[in-house]
């Protein structure tokens, strides 16, 4: 009997990611988002963690996402179509507005958590939230103000580590056993950690695969 192989998601994520993808939508109130359509993946992060580059990375584009932008200017959810065309997308990317910013005022950050606590309840093909965490220092208290935001909208989410290549390799393991200890009492924490680098391209295909496994598990 032969047996069927297992799908090769590594190489269906590289196809997925190698579709054109196109600016679609910015979102800066929770009744502005674009009508729901493809499935979608968003990504978190502190500002600066790297969370430009790394959607850069991905999709191939130098400037898709813009990097380096200044934080704490108009916070948006922004929306990119991944696919032949946005109509016929099969996947959407949103990066969410990056936090932790200390010059931020408490009102900006009481409208940014309203704004991502509704787009996570109410959004129904939010497939994961990536959570970017800076590999060079770990989680530190903002993310986790973020996970426990994630965690009390139920929202499945990943964490991928940035920057790897400035950290040393004797850390890496390390930084990821104790990412995943502090993930062990949160329900809705994937139990799986993505070292990346956008500047090396390191782990980049692996988070291509697991997107691409994702939408195989939700039959799509
Ligand atoms: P964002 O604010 O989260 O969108 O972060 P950016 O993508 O704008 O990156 C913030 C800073 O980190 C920039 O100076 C980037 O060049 C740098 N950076 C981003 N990714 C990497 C990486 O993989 N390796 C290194 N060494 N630096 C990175």
């Amino acid at each position: 009997m032969t047996e069927t192989p297992a799908p090769d998601f590594a190489e269906i994520g590289r196809k997925l990611f190698a579709e054109p993808c196109d600016f679609i939508w910015a979102a800066s109130k929770i009744d502005n988002l674009p009508p729901q359509g493809a499935p979608e993946i968003a990504f978190a992060g502190r500002s600066n963690v790297g969370k430009s580059s790394l959607i850069n990375a991905l999709t191939n584009r130098k400037t898709l996402a813009r990097t380096s932008n200044t934080p704490g200017r108009t916070q948006q959810l922004n929306f990119f179509a991944l696919g032949p065309t946005p109509e016929t997308a099969k996947l959407r990317l949103v990066d969410m507005p990056g936090y932790g910013y200390a010059a931020v005022s408490k009102e900006k950050v009481s409208s940014w958590t309203k704004l991502m606590q509704d787009y996570l309840r109410g959004r129904t093909t939010l497939m994961r939230v990536f959570v970017l965490i800076d590999g060079r220092h770990g989680l530190k208290e903002t993310d986790t103000a973020m996970l426990d935001l994630l965690d009390r909208s139920a929202m499945s989410y990943q964490i991928v580590l940035t920057k790897k290549d400035e950290v040393k390799v004797r850390d890496v393991e390390t930084r990821i056993a104790e990412t995943l200890k502090a993930l062990e009492k949160r329900p809705a924490a994937y139990p799986h950690v993505i070292f990346t680098s956008s500047d090396k391209g390191e782990g980049i295909p692996e988070l291509r695969a697991a997107v691409a496994q994702l939408l195989a598990e939700r039959g799509l």
